[in-house]
């Protein structure tokens, strides 16, 4: 029989396996935190849309099927956005609560991770607003208020066993994703440098904008590094701006996403750690 496991994450307890043996059927078979059920044919997407969309939220679990094209035995990398995907927070937003704006600085971000206006323009309207800002703010930033994803550090450790390279891509700042690259050995980080003068934000940004073609062409790009096709990438975000990078990985993952993204990604994650990952497609 081929199979074509549907993967349950989450909040998983006995009635939760009760109503979910009733309502999809299959072969069940539990393999640390995940309820797999083994079933004979790929469901339709649709299919696993109106599961999720009946089940997800009332049983706080995430329901996804590997799509078939995916072999999880050749990943060569995993590939993440920073802010509200690897870490819990938009840094910007925090750094401008500092400047004492963050409802200005939030309702641009909003609108550009819903794809309501381009991501450039909306990076450049709100870093302008951060000009003469100490950049002791980003410190405070880093130390008071940035922190992981539940399951983002154990993800990268366990990515390591198994001899996988962590990349993080970022709409955001250098200032951040350096100093995650040394806590916690990221392999590859990418993101855009705030321009600084006399220990003040001067407004600008520096060098090219990481924007949402940038993510894309930079998974292109350590592909060739690494030598690897880019089906062999397992990539994750949560915004509009992600979308570009994610459709060229062999996997992408939408965790805690924007409606948008929650529906074009091969599986989302919004009720597990992102550790879930690794049990899910690294090692199944
Ligand atoms: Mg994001």
């Amino acid at each position: 029989m081929s199979t074509h496991p549907i993967i349950i994450s989450g909040n998983l307890n006995d009635s939760t396996l009760e109503t979910i043996k009733q309502k999809i059927g299959g072969v069940i078979q539990e393999q640390k935190d995940l309820l797999i059920i083994n079933v004979d044919t790929s469901i339709p997407k649709q299919k696993l849309i109106e599961l999720r969309n009946t089940l997800s939220e009332e049983y706080q679990i995430d329901i996804n099927q590997l799509p078939e094209t995916f072999d999880p035995s050749k990943i060569g990398l995993v590939l993440s956005d920073m802010d509200s995907t690897f870490i819990a927070i938009e840094c910007i937003d925090e750094i401008a609560d500092f400047a004492n704006i963050k409802p200005q600085i939030s309702e641009i971000t909003e609108l550009a991770m819903h794809g309501e206006i381009d991501f450039e323009t909306s990076l450049k309207k709100r870093v302008g607003l951060l000009a003469n800002l100490d950049t002791s703010a980003l410190e405070r930033v880093y130390k008071e208020r940035l922190k992981l994803n539940p399951g983002a550090a154990d993800l990268v450790k366990g990515l390591h066993e198994n001899s996988i390279p962590f990349a993080l891509v970022s709409g955001g700042f250098t200032y951040f994703t350096e100093k995650l690259k040394a806590e916690y050995q990221l392999d590859f980080i990418k993101a855009n440098t705030l321009e600084v003068i006399d220990n003040k934000l001067s407004g600008k940004v520096l060098g090219e904008i990481v924007d949402a073609q940038t993510k894309a062409h930079y998974l292109e790009e350590l592909c060739q590094t690494l030598g690897i096709q880019t089906n062999q990438v397992i990539c994750m975000g949560d915004g509009a701006n992600d979308l570009l990078m994610m459709e060229k990985a062999g996997l992408s993952v939408g965790y805690c996403a924007k409606p948008i993204v929650q529906e074009k990604a091969d599986i989302v994650i919004n009720h597990s750690g992102l550790n879930v990952l690794l049990d899910l497609a690294i090692a199944p």
